[in-house]
């Protein structure tokens, strides 16, 4: 039997309500042991889905008064007992509810602990566990939108389908190798090649959509890169509205990386707006280049920006390889100038080119477009099933790679044993995604991520 863990689920912070929450087989009796109904009705003889006024009592001492909330096994978010009290939301009077709490028979949750017992009682699968999390962390409404989805079992239900495929062969290869003696039916080879090409399909759409679908829900790590005075922090004042980066004429200015998070169109940017890459003896200025270039590496999305009444010189090509297997955008900038810049020399390296004028707030709109399309958020559909979680995305790939030896196997007349250890293969990397096989320390990571009370 589970202990009965207990926290105060509610922010670290001040509010007007604060709740703490407790879980396990003796939750409903330790909650009667410090609340004092003004009825005198124990918690124990309410039926579940009851909510009551009183008193949390440290013995004879009054701690706050509370609403009680009493939801009883298996009908909870956590699938076992669970009483949540409703109090002042300051933060001395929580912490003195929980420590009643604490001294009469829980113990503290640990991070996540109330969804783990939530998955680890069948309430969810590891995916919709995954996206409490994402519900949490979201800042956005596509965000929070594809988030639901998932604790809906928008992939679940999809990874499940295709598992049916698999299982469905996987058993009958089974028992055809298993007892060949039988008069079992033949495994149409043909048809069974049709559904793993499709189910391939189907996760490798998955595969695919991962960026898009983490540039919505997590926002996307952006360098706003090139070299000194073209308008870099004058572009990103223009996206924050607000005049964060120091704006100079003289070249370097830009020392240290500034950071800001803005949102454009449906995704959030974390932009860091950088030192001029370039060359440079002045010893606090190369660190600054140093971490630009550190920061190129780890984006997800680069904007190159270039001065157009300039031409381009040879820290612009520099530049621009640094690009060129990156998710990138060319911002021509000082468009308000004659301009003397030749975008044909900059194709090859970037995916898109946008004319602005940063100074004069001009361009916005079509740097937002270029955004969407380049990170493919345009069209992307909060409603379908999605992967949400590098864990997720890892186990697709396995499957496909399995799948992938599979159709190899079939489509070569290999023996049905090398088909059926693939398709075994792929199941075993499904199952784990959705946590109905999986390792006690894959569960612990996961979990790991949340905070105390979730
Ligand atoms: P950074 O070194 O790349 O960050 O460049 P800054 O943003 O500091 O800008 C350098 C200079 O270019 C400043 O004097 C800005 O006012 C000017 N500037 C920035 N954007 C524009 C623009 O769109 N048009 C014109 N004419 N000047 C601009």
């Amino acid at each position: 039997m589970q202990d009965t863990i207990a926290a105060i689920a509610t922010p670290n912070a001040v509010g007007g309500i604060g709740i703490v929450r407790i879980s396990g087989s003796r939750a409903i009796e330790i909650a009667d042991r410090v609340f004092k109904s003004k009825n005198n009705l124990l918690l124990s003889e309410l039926e579940g889905y009851r909510a009551v006024y009183g008193m949390i009592m440290d013995k004879q001492l009054a701690v706050d008064e509370a609403i009680a909330l009493v939801f009883k096994a298996p009908k909870s978010y956590t699938g076992e007992n669970v009483v949540e009290f409703s109090c002042h939301g300051g933060l001395f009077v929580m912490q003195r509810v929980l420590r009643v709490v604490l001294e009469n028979g829980a113990r503290s949750a640990l991070p996540g602990e109330f969804t783990k017992r939530a998955f680890l009682n069948g309430r969810l699968d590891l995916t919709e566990a995954e996206s409490v999390m994402n519900i949490i962390s979201a800042h956005g409404e596509q965000a929070s939108m594809a988030a639901l989805n998932a604790l809906d079992g928008a992939l679940s239900k999809k990874i499940n389908k295709i598992l049916d495929v698999f299982l469905s062969a996987a058993a009958h290869m089974s028992v055809w190798v298993d007892y060949p003696d039988e008069d079992i039916e033949e495994l149409d080879f043909s048809s069974l090649l049709i559904d793993y090409k499709n189910a391939r399909n189907e996760l490798e759409k998955l595969l695919l959509e991962f960026d898009a679908g983490q540039a919505i829900t997590q926002g996307v790590e952006t360098a706003i890169v090139g070299r000194p005075n073209v308008g870099k922090s004058t572009l990103m004042n223009m996206l924050i509205g607000t005049k964060r980066s120091i704006v100079t004429s003289y070249a370097g200015t830009t020392r240290d990386i500034i950071e800001e998070t803005v949102r454009i169109g449906n995704v959030v940017l974390r932009l860091a707006d950088t030192a001029g890459i370039r060359n440079s003896d002045d010893p606090v200025e190369s660190i600054g280049i140093e971490m630009a270039k550190e920061k190129l590496n780890r984006s997800g999305l680069v904007i190159c920006v270039f001065d157009a009444s300039e031409k381009l010189n040879n820290e612009d090509y520099k530049l621009l390889e640094l690009c060129r297997n990156k998710k990138s955008i060319a911002v021509i900038n000082k468009t308000d100038l004659p301009i003397v810049f030749d975008e044909q020399e900059i194709k090859n390296y970037v995916g898109h080119i946008v004319y602005i004028s940063a100074v004069n707030l001009q361009g916005y709109d079509d740097l937002k477009n270029a955004i969407e399309n380049t990170l493919g958020t345009q069209e992307f559909d909060t409603s379908a099933a999605m992967l949400a979680t590098e864990r997720q995305r890892d186990c697709c790939k396995r499957a496909i790679e399995c799948v992938d030896e599979a159709i190899f196997a079939i489509e070569s007349g290999l023996t049905m044993d090398a088909i059926n250890v693939s398709t075994d293969g792929a199941i075993e990397s499904l199952l784990e995604m959705t946590g109905k096989k999986v390792s006690d320390a894959v569960v612990d990571k996961v979990f790991e991520r949340f905070c105390v009370g979730k």
